[in-house]
């Protein structure tokens, strides 16, 4: 084999690891679990359109091929850099059990990285905006909820900059219920339907109907 194959085997490998980790992953999470009578909500799924869930499991082909994509290889080469630098190369799988409409579900989350108990969630943007994003917020937010603790760091790493935000924890399980019990869809109506790899297979979808902004 010649070195260039050898490093596009790398590249294409890393493509797949990533599918496996945040996609075939976390749905034999939920089926070890299903089997058990719990159902899992995952943290990033509170914080986006709830129809998604229904989309992905009918089309699943199209969100694992928006896994083969360079964005999405340059930030998990981010995230894995940031957590070497903190020594912290783990996963952190954390859940907590709840009821809701009657039934019992697990939160579960997977945080990036942790600093003596508070969770680091690493975003890499290509631009830098001066505030953090609504969905990043509740994100670590959720993960911060998961970890009893009272703060999480949002850190956006971009060609524009570095910047760390220290988001305060308001969270609590009443709150957490109503956001699984609330199940809009799409949730962020100003813009998540226009970024939604579903879009063009989805009759709730704004972009067309001239609401979205
Ligand atoms: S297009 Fe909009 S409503 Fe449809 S699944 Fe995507 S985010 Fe949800």
């Amino acid at each position: 084999m010649s070195q260039k194959d050898t490093l596009e085997n790398i590249v294409i490998s890393t493509f797949h690891e990533m599918v496996r980790k945040y996609l075939d992953e976390r749905e034999n999470t939920r089926e070890l679990w299903k089997a058990k009578g719990k159902e899992v909500v995952f943290v990033h799924e509170l914080c986006e359109c709830a129809y998604k869930r229904k989309l992905r499991l009918k089309f699943p082909e199209v969100e694992n091929a928006s896994f083969f994509s360079p964005r999405f290889l340059v930030g998990y080469f981010i995230e894995l850099a940031v957590k070497s630098l903190l020594n912290d190369p783990n996963e952190h799988p954390v859940f907590k059990e709840l009821v809701a409409n009657g039934k019992h579900i697990l939160v579960y989350g997977h945080i990036d990285a942790l600093i003596d108990g508070t969770p680091v969630e690493i975003k890499y943007q290509t631009d830098l905006q001066g505030v953090p994003h609504e969905h990043h917020i509740l994100q670590l937010k959720l993960y911060s909820w998961l970890m009893n603790s009272t703060l999480g760091l949002l850190t956006y790493v971009s060609p524009e900059g570095i910047k760390i935000f220290e988001i305060k924890n308001d969270l609590n399980d009443e709150n957490v219920i109503e956001l699984i019990k609330q199940e809009s869809s799409p949730m962020w109506r100003e813009w998540e339907c226009n970024y939604c790899v579903f879009e063009r297979f989805c009759e709730k979808s704004l972009t067309y109907s001239g609401d979205s902004v």
